[in-house]
């Protein structure tokens, strides 16, 4: 059990009393569980967002305890789909897993916590950003904290973190949103092209997350707009706030259908994407004249 805290966040105390009460129960039975691994921690936030969610929740814990719970068992996978259906975009669990040596590291447990509010405050406001019909991104999000090369990537609805990149960077949150962007995204497997997907990643990160923090000048006798990543990113922005200010929002939503083309930027701002580029790069050219 020491190696398991939960937290639950929620406005309704009688019911978080509730809650509590199963817990001990419901804690026995998970460390039965095979998923539940020595050496490391798991903490569960609930996002209890409203009264009726928090009904749910109950509910469920109280089946797994076996416990009678007779006010709320009527039909409760009914009433979870209608939630669902109301509140597409909203975060319902988030999992942070800090395992293995990433237990040991100083400070990794407070970055581990900052780290999961800002998933959850951007969660929405990224999931609004990059909204398109029809489309529910996952609802439940997991980080893990491990030893790994590299800074960060991002599978489905799970983020892995290097903890040496933390070390080093430990004011890099920004690039938590980044992976965040990438689950909202959930573009089809081997969508295409990448500098579009990462350079939208990017985009949310700096054009809505940080957006005083400068990007770095392009070299623009050098740069692509397929350099992805920031150089990408701030191409974005320029179009958004010469052409279209909703710009993005549509590329994201040709993404996730797999229909993205070149000429989807002659229609977005009427002119194809070289002479885009060549425009935007001048800005650049007439900066360096100055
Ligand atoms: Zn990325």
């Amino acid at each position: 059990m020491r190696n398991v805290t939960e937290l639950c966040t929620q406005s309704h105390l009688d019911l978080l009393r509730q809650i509590w009460i199963l817990k001990f129960t419901f804690m026995r039975r998970l460390e039965n569980n095979l998923w539940i691994k020595r050496n490391v921690l798991i903490m569960v936030i609930k996002l209890q967002n409203n009264f009726v969610l928090v009904v749910v929740v109950c509910f469920l814990i109280a089946v797994i305890c076996g416990t009678p719970f007779p006010l709320l068992a009527e039909e409760p996978a009914q009433q979870k789909e209608t939630i669902t259906e109301k509140q597409p975009s909203k975060l319902t669990k988030l999992t942070i897993i800090i395992r293995g040596e990433a237990l040991y590291q100083e400070g990794i447990h407070e970055w581990a916590g900052k780290a999961g509010q800002l998933i959850t405050e951007w969660y929405p406001k990224t999931a609004a950003l990059l909204e398109s019909d029809g489309f529910k991104p996952p609802s439940e999000v997991t980080i893990i904290f491990e030893k790994m090369d590299g800074v960060a990537y991002t599978v489905r609805d799970t983020i892995h973190i290097s903890i040496d990149w933390i070390k080093r960077q430990p004011q890099d949150f920004g690039m938590v949103v980044h992976e965040l962007v990438h689950i909202i995204q959930s573009y089809p497997a081997r969508s295409s092209p990448g500098w579009v997907t990462e350079g939208i990643a990017d985009y949310i990160r700096h054009a809505h997350y940080e957006p005083n923090v400068p990007l770095p000048r392009i070299n623009p006798n050098k740069a692509s707009y397929r350099d992805a990543y920031k150089t990408t990113a701030g191409f974005f922005i320029w179009i958004e706030k010469k052409y279209d200010p909703k710009f993005v929002k549509k590329l994201n939503a040709v993404m996730r259908e797999r229909t993205y083309k070149n000429t989807f930027f002659e229609d977005a701002a009427g002119r194809n994407l070289d002479d885009l580029w060549k425009e935007y790069t001048d800005t650049f050219r007439k900066e360096n004249q100055n």
